[in-house]
């Protein structure tokens, strides 16, 4: 990878062209499934009290799903809506064999406790891989749904041939949906893990040991080029809306390409990435879910 840098300049992971081998690889996928089964995977979206930012996220997994030949469907629920009554109509999305798949928008309105909604999926639907048995198994190193976004950070390495084997991470962020999950698949592929968060007092320290840096926080320019070792790979899970509705990741991008041998772009980095590891995780759960 120093090599690389050195003659070439660093490697930009780009996830927009990953996530479009991927989509084909899915499209054809669900073929060959609809053929077998004669049904096609179902994702079923629950938003309750949905909005501007919910709103653009269903589209964009509605328009993904339909891509690759998935039903998708969201159902719409009013913020004022009690926790029972949302965990019934989770049950009713359980037993509905039509459906394989099943994510619940996130935030929920402050009455509501995320820790109990998502423990009320059927864990073999939970395709955003957060209920406690999915992140337990994986924990365990067990086959299980993956949280999407660390293993489309995972694809990204693997794609472009990154070994992560031997070699000393650090993720930042220590959040379940992407730090922790992260840093289990990087321990599963036999990396050295270091886990830094809010409460870590030298990041700078901490970072300038690292081959493979990952970073999960949601702070622009958290991170900049002179924390990093020469060489090291860099993955940035950070969306950050700055200014004129420009977005950014958590590494500062100009001073990292310096100093890095590879390193993904915000956007089309992770993002891309993210949702077809959603969309394959539907497939999974479909294909486990047929009898
Ligand atoms: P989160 O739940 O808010 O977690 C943020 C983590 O960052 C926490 O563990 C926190 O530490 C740590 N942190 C906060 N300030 C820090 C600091 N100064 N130094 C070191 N660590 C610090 O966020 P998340 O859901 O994991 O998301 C993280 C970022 O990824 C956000 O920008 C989000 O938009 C983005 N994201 C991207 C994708 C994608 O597809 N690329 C998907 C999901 C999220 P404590 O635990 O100590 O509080």
């Amino acid at each position: 990878m120093n090599e690389q840098n050195e003659l070439s300049g660093p490697r930009i992971l780009d996830g927009r062209s990953l996530a479009a081998t991927l989509r084909e690889e899915l499209r054809s996928e669900v073929a060959r499934f609809q053929v077998h089964y004669g049904t096609v995977p179902r994702l079923d979206v629950v938003q309750v009290a949905g909005d501007a930012a919910s709103d653009w996220y269903a589209r964009a997994i509605r328009r993904a799903c339909q891509q690759v030949g998935m039903t998708f469907e969201l159902t719409q629920l009013p913020g004022d809506i009690g926790q029972q009554v949302l965990i019934e109509r989770l049950a009713t999305l359980n037993a509905r064999p039509e459906t394989h798949g099943i994510i619940v928008q996130m935030p929920l309105p402050k009455h509501l406790d995320p820790d109990v909604v998502i423990a009320a999926l059927d864990p073999r639907k939970d395709v955003d891989g957060l209920h406690p048995l999915n992140l337990g198994r994986l924990a365990q190193g067990l086959p299980a749904l993956v949280p999407n976004t660390p293993a489309g950070g995972m694809e990204l390495l693997r794609h472009y041939d990154i070994s992560v084997a031997g070699k000393q991470a650090v993720v930042v962020g220590r959040s379940n949906v992407v730090g922790k999950p992260m840093a289990l698949l990087l321990l599963h592929e036999h990396a050295t893990v270091t886990i830094a968060h809010s409460r870590t007092p030298n990041l700078a320290e901490v970072l300038g040991t690292a081959d493979i840096v990952v970073v999960a926080v949601g702070r622009p320019g958290l991170v900049t080029g002179a924390m990093l070792k020469r060489g090291a790979v860099v993955v940035d899970f950070g969306i950050n809306e700055v200014a004129d509705g420009e977005v950014v990741g958590d590494v500062d991008y100009a001073s990292a390409l310096e100093v890095v041998a590879a390193i993904t772009p915000v956007p089309g980095g992770t993002g891309p990435v993210t949702n077809m590891m959603l969309l394959r995780n539907v497939l999974t759960a479909a294909k486990a879910q047929q009898v």
